[in-house]
């Protein structure tokens, strides 16, 4: 029985014995189990935190954090009375590349170009992306301007070097805008609106450079935010008229149509020239609203002109080409037709050069079907976008319009002559009408017609008329040239 009992106890203590091991081992292992899991909380802040303050496609700071971490070096510098430089970059053509090379290639440029902005700068420095393709610098601790000069001539040339990408060799250049604290602002905001200002400038002084910023880019910004500020007045009051140049056919003088040329004047500034507000149109998106209203407004006073005189005759509008990299622009062309009832024959629709050499697949996909529906297609300034002559092959134009620049220098014998008779021949070696625009002397129109050019558009016929004044050509009230001394 003796035996039995301590038996029994020794089990009893054995029990016991377990049961403590395995409430010690339980409680260890649900600290543990607890550490893990505040370790996997922290590790979670930690990266919804790096998520609020980077962007996912770089890995760089965005917008937000460098704010952030700006306001501290400009505290700090404040304190030492050093320099805090801030530079912005965009990348020039870039959606170019992502039209023609897809969206993929795209994203790999750009974290090849962050990578590269990163290694041009100190450790030390911010790097971020501002969204898009614009990045941005800010050197802390800058002693004297020259420091910062060295770094953004660095940065240049290190984005603007070639890139092996999707099999073939890319040159990617940006246009950079550089302002430094304290001589160019003096708060964060300001220093931004002095780089994105010069930023401007170095995108519109021809790209792939920088540009430092001065006091009178200051002024340039002021004006651009205040026509842009009366452009949205303008849109909404109807303050735009168009006016109509007359386009007449070479050989018979006859009146084959007319150019649609914006017209604005504000009670503010007087007369606003287009080349001074269409820019500032184009960059803040106004042009799409403007560009509509040009179309159906063209069409509608044209069609009705048309109707009135029951005469034949074409309208040319010009587009902007931010217009035609819109997917919907066939859409609002054939919606302006359907609306006048101007039959699609006697619509032309004029772009320059320009969008030949930056349009990428959309564009050309755009003109087949602006083609399709019937409508002209005419390359204005033909000749003054370096642009390479494949193209005119590949897209289904109907005009070209040889630039005022060669037809200036006509009257006397020289390179213009050369250059003009040649646009003609090519024009029609590939069955386009030859259009050209700005002549003002018999000389220039006698070369003209001698070269087989087929319409001119000018002072020497007519300066872009109202509609009222157009109405009266139409009458016969008012003749466009004096037939007789031309034919001389
Ligand atoms: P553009 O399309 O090359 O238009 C021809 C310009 O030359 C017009 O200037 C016209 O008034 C002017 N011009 C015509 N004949 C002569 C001439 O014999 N001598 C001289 N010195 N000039 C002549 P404007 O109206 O100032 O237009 C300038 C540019 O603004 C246009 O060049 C065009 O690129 C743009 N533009 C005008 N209207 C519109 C529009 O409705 N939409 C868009 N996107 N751009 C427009
Ligand atoms: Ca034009
Ligand atoms: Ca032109």
């Amino acid at each position: 029985m003796n035996q039995l009992s301590s038996s029994l106890v020794w089990l009893a203590l054995l029990v016991a014995a377990a049961a403590v091991l395995l409430a010690a081992w339980l409680a260890t292992r649900l600290r543990h189990e607890r550490r893990e899991a505040r370790q996997q909380a922290t590790l979670a802040d930690a990266y919804i935190l790096h998520m609020a303050q980077h962007d996912a496609l770089t890995g760089l700071p965005n917008r937000a954090e460098l704010h952030e971490r700006s306001e501290a070096l400009l505290a700090e510098a404040r304190r030492r009375g050093s320099g805090v430089a801030l530079l912005l970059l965009d990348l020039d053509h870039f959606k170019h590349i992502n039209e023609t090379l897809g969206h993929p290639v795209g994203d790999d440029l750009l974290r090849t170009i962050a990578d590269r902005i990163r290694g041009a700068v100190r450790p030390r420095d911010i790097v971020a992306r501002m969204g898009g393709d614009e990045f941005a610098v800010v050197l802390g601790d800058v002693r004297h301007d020259g420091e910062a000069e060295l770094v953004a001539a660095k940065v240049l040339a290190r984005v603007s070097e070639d890139l092996p990408l999707a099999g073939q060799q890319l040159r990617v250049t940006p246009s950079l805008g550089m302002a430094i604290f304290p001589q160019d602002a003096n708060t964060l905001t300001d220093l931004m609106k002095s780089a994105d200002s010069a930023m401007y400038a170095a995108k519109h002084g021809g790209r792939a450079q920088l540009r430092r910023f001065a006091s009178e880019m200051a002024e340039a910004s002021r004006t651009r935010f205040t026509i842009e500020a009366l452009l949205r007045r303008a849109l909404a009051e109807r303050e735009f008229r168009l006016r109509y140049q007359p386009i007449v056919d070479v050989s018979t003088l006859a009146l084959l149509g007319v150019e649609a040329l914006i017209a604005w004047e504000t009670p503010e500034r007087g007369v606003m020239q287009p080349s001074e507000f269409i820019p500032i149109a184009e960059q803040s998106g106004l042009i799409r609203t403007l560009g509509e209203w040009t179309l159906a407004t063209a069409c509608h006073e044209i069609q009705s002109l048309r109707q009135e005189f029951a005469c034949d005759f074409d309208v040319a509008v010009n587009v902007s080409p931010l217009q035609l990299r819109q997917a919907n622009f066939p859409d609002t062309v054939a919606q302006a037709l359907q609306t006048s009832g101007l039959p699609a024959a006697n619509l032309t629709i004029e772009v320059t050069e320009g969008i030949l050499v930056d349009g990428g697949e959309t564009t050309v996909d755009t003109f087949r079907r602006v083609r399709q529906l019937g409508v002209g297609l005419s390359i204005d300034d033909f000749g003054t976008g370096y642009s390479g002559l494949g193209y005119l092959t590949r897209l289904p134009i109907s005009k070209l319009k040889i630039d005022k620049s060669f037809v200036d220098d006509l009257a006397a014998p020289g390179h213009d002559r050369a250059v003009a008779a040649a646009i003609i021949t090519l024009g029609h070696q590939l069955h386009l009408q030859v259009v050209a625009e700005g002549v003002e002397s018999k000389a220039q129109f006698d070369f003209l017609r001698g070269a087989g050019c087929d319409a001119v558009q000018g002072y020497l016929f007519c300066q872009p008329v109202g509609l009222d004044a157009l109405r009266q050509i139409l009458r016969g009230g008012r003749s466009l040239v004096n037939g007789a001394e031309l034919a001389a």
